[in-house]
């Protein structure tokens, strides 16, 4: 099959679809706006201390997604066990919930009243069913309680979102929590939780951060003769009759054109939309004008002291604390620090652009995220904060507010006319996908341009597109990870 094929961005979707084109001999050429692949699942390196965009965990359900991690990184992948924590109203919750640590943190009345508010809640939707809850405070509520909710969804959601949960649609939980039950997270409290769960105790994760994964996938589709252009960002895409004819990208002050058979892109679906020549009809323009994203920021401090907390991350639910989660980045791999004698914290924090945090300084930034880790209690009075960094991530999530469905949907109808164009990934298609769906989007994509035909939205949609793992897989994945190289948490 001689077919050339162009790939806009290479996270992990578009370096899949062109990693699985190159093993069916179709080449490809990758254009990526950024100075390193992996997109939002790169590796940030500063000083020799390297850091995730938030902390990827490499989990999955997808036996295909699997095979390829392993067969991309083999053995340079660790297991890393699991430690994470929320903190709240001045207290360390274990996350998951263990039943000794959350009552005696909650006390005992509070506990009896979160109780009989989960008790009220399931009564009602027994008894009393009403129409199905529309948004995220109802559903969570409905399920847990309104104690619970309030306790330990509210005030984080509503950090990472920045909207109230009533205004977040309530598809969003159904996508995260879906399977967590108040009474299945107790019986795993008391009794232990079952095989297949205890993996998601521990999760695999590159040895040198998930960028290690995506430059392996880049180096073997080089190999293989495509092409993976850095600094290259695609600014028009020409169109005629249904069909995508040439791409417009700028690389520095130079600017070229590149036409291709089938075209796979991973930008925002709303940055596309505005890169289509001709224009769109002005409902479209309006509709991608009305998709709204949430974006991010890191400040990745350097601390001269040891250990300063065993988690992997730990929430903070607190409202009085902007940042919303911590990941001390040596506790995933030893070899993300040069330094064992130091220890770099990842200081999170959920913001939009233009607004007062994003628009803070690096240098004040860095000095609020040092006051906030002090105030948390984490560091020792007497230890410094060394240096910091700060990495700014514009559209970290695509939000799913009350209207995003309606303005999708004008978006993909408008899309759906051009035959040999595919949007695939995470932003690529306004979903809240993480590596492993992103991926199977680009997976299915390649296959679909080599004569197959699947429906990509089926993808990471209530009806999950591909079946859980059987038994069988389940234990040729256990086995695959025991012969993994396991490395101690760094204490
Ligand atoms: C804080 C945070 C934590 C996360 N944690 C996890 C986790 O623990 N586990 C997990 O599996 N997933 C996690 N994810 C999700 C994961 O990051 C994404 O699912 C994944 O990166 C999506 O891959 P993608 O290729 O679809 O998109 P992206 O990673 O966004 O890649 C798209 C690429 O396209 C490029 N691009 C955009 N516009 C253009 C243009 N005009 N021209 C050329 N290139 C362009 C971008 O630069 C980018 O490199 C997390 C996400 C966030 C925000």
């Amino acid at each position: 099959m001689k077919k050339n094929t162009v790939v806009i961005g290479a996270g992990p979707a578009g370096l899949t679809a062109a990693y699985e084109l190159c093993k069916h001999g179709v080449k490809s050429t990758v254009l990526e706006q950024g100075d390193r692949v992996g997109g939002i699942s790169r590796t940030e390196t500063y000083k020799g201390y390297r850091f995730d965009i938030g902390g990827h965990r490499f989990f999955t359900k997808i036996g295909e997604v699997t095979d390829l991690w392993y067969e991309v990184l083999g053995d340079e992948f660790i297991k890393v066990p699991r430690l994470s924590r929320i903190y709240y109203d001045g207290k360390f919750f274990d996350y998951p919930l263990s039943m000794k640590n959350t009552l005696s943190n909650l006390g005992p009345i509070n506990s009896v009243a979160i109780g009989l508010s989960y008790l009220k809640a399931r009564f009602k939707a027994r008894f009393m069913p009403g129409p199905e809850a529309e948004n995220l405070e109802d559903w969570v509520t409905e399920r847990f309680g309104e104690r619970l909710y309030r306790t330990f969804f509210k005030t984080y959601t509503e950090k990472v979102w920045g909207i109230p949960c009533d205004k977040i649609q309530a598809e969003w939980a159904a996508q995260r929590i879906k399977g967590m039950s108040l009474k299945k997270a107790v019986i795993d409290a008391i009794v232990g939780s079952s095989d297949a769960k205890t993996l998601i105790k521990e999760f695999d994760y590159p040895i040198h951060g998930p960028g290690m994964m995506w430059e392996r996938f880049q180096e073997k589709v080089q190999d293989a003769g495509s092409e993976v252009h850095l600094q290259t960002r695609v600014t028009r895409v020409d169109h005629h009759n249904g069909q995508i004819q040439k791409i417009t990208a700028q690389t520095g002050d130079e600017t070229f054109e590149l036409t291709g058979d089938d075209f796979v892109s991973t930008m925002p679906v709303t940055a596309l939309v505005r890169c289509m020549n001709p224009a769109p009809p002005e409902p479209v323009i309006k509709a991608a004008k009305s998709l709204k994203y949430r974006d991010f920021l890191i400040v990745s401090i350097i601390v001269d002291q040891k250990d300063l907390f065993p988690d992997n991350w730990i929430y903070i639910h607190s409202p009085e604390f902007k940042v919303g989660r911590i990941q001390n980045f040596k506790n995933w791999s030893p070899a993300m620090v040069p330094d064992s004698s130091k220890t770099c914290l990842g200081m999170e924090y959920f913001c939009s652009e233009g607004d007062p945090v994003w628009e803070m300084s690096d240098e004040d930034l860095v000095k609020l995220a040092s006051k906030e880790i002090r105030g948390l209690g984490l560091m020792n009075a007497e230890t410094t904060v060394e240096d910091g960094t700060v990495i700014r991530q514009r559209k970290a999530y695509p939000v799913y507010d009350g209207e995003y469905r309606q303005h999708l949907q004008v978006l993909r109808e408008y899309l759906s006319q051009f035959s040999n164009l595919q949007t695939v990934g995470r932003n690529g298609m306004h979903r809240y996908n993480n590596q492993d769906h992103s991926m199977l989007t680009g997976l299915l994509a390649a296959k679909n341009i080599m004569g197959e035909s699947h429906d990509l939205w089926e993808v990471n949609t209530e009806r999950s597109y591909h079946e859980d793992f059987t038994k069988e897989q389940w234990a040729d994945l256990k086995k695959k990870q025991d012969n993994v190289k396991r490395e101690p948490l760094a204490v």
